[in-house]
């Protein structure tokens, strides 16, 4: 047994301190006491940040809104401000996972969960992530939940997050607090490919705490938006592929903006600006959808297992985009009791 010495700060600043000296940070912890569970991560001390001021989400000048890192993935999905501007964020949250986790989840600890690769989790396999340098048990296993795009010899991991492939394709911001002062990273550089360091999953620097996720406005999209996830179960599974799109469109239908971000194939939520700059001004049909797409994943390789995830996700971007084109699908008809 590993003893652990829990802490459980009523401010930021004693949070930060005690993170400088080694703690790892808690919040709802659906992740991390998994990974404690199963000898994946084992942290000596951890500061319990429920305490701080971060769970509130509240509108930004100009029509955003700053979704605080200790909101609970459930209270954010059924905001209905999230709701009437970010349908996208909703449908993709309430894609994730299963009631009782999204109502202890984090925001700020979705976008820190790890990858659920199998070998990563098997402390019996080799795994370039947990220890690296010891190779990747993927790499000579089974690959069929893996990434096609990104990867790099040392890992073909992929993030597991269905939330995050929204606030990809919203262009979300996240706000980060250390001793050192704070700053805002882009989401796009927040998560990182592996290539040789893949035991570092995010840009974070060490003691760095995630405090709110801005979304920036994006009310033009609230139309026209669709999260499509495509998995083994029906619910409670991790992404094969998934896509979050987001279109606006003219009068005549011309595209005047698109939004596509996929899970499920790569390190990080896939986002490629050029694909949607193809779209633009372009109508909303299945031909400049399917070009889009051939964008999308130029360059993808399989690893014999997950080949299929390429021609899935063609056809992924393709369906996403119909139904965005189609028009936002309320999706809470679908959702399970709280
Ligand atoms: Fe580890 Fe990455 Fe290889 Fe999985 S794919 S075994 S996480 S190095």
């Amino acid at each position: 047994m590993t003893p652990i010495t829990f802490f459980s700060p009523r401010d930021a600043d004693s949070a930060m301190r005690l993170a400088g000296s080694g703690a790892q940070f808690i919040a709802g912890g659906t992740n991390l006491l998994d990974l404690m569970k199963e000898r994946v991560m084992l942290p000596t001390a951890l500061a319990d940040i429920n305490h701080l001021p971060y769970a509130e989400i509240t509108e930004t000048r100009g029509g955003g809104l700053l979704l605080g890192a200790l909101a609970k993935n459930a209270d954010t999905a059924y905001h209905p401000l999230v709701g009437k501007r970010y349908p996208l964020l909703r449908a993709a949250i309430l894609a994730g996972a299963s009631p009782q986790i999204r109502n202890m989840a984090s925001n700020g600890g979705n976008l820190l969960q790890r990858t659920r690769c199998h070998y990563f989790y098997d402390t019996g396999t080799p795994c370039n992530k947990r220890e690296p340098g010891t190779s990747c048990g993927a790499l000579m296993g089974l690959t069929r939940q893996h990434a096609i795009l990104g990867v790099s010899s040392r890992c073909i991991a992929t993030h597991p997050s269905d939330m995050c492939v929204a606030l990809a394709a919203l262009g979300a911001v996240v706000h980060v607090e250390s001793s050192k002062g704070q700053r805002r990273i882009d989401f796009a550089d927040f998560h990182r490919l592996p290539g040789d360091t893949p035991e570092r999953d995010t840009n974070l620097e060490a003691g760095e705490l995630i405090t709110h996720i801005e979304l920036p406005p994006a009310e033009k999209f609230a139309a026209h938006s669709a999260y499509l996830k495509v998995r083994d179960r029906a619910s409670y599974a991790f992404a094969l592929v998934s896509v979050a799109a987001a279109l606006e469109l003219g009068k005549d239908g011309t595209i005047k903006a698109a939004r596509v971000a996929l899970g499920g194939v790569a390190h990080k939520p896939w986002r490629v600006r050029d694909a949607e700059q193809l779209l633009e001004g372009e109508p909303a049909d299945a031909k400049h959808f399917e070009k889009a797409a051939d964008a999308i994943l130029h360059g993808a390789i399989g690893h014999g297992d997950n080949d299929f995830k390429i021609l899935l996700a063609r056809r992924a971007i393709v369906r996403a985009l119909e139904y965005a084109a189609a028009g936002t699908v309320d999706n809470l008809h679908e959702q399970e009791l709280q």
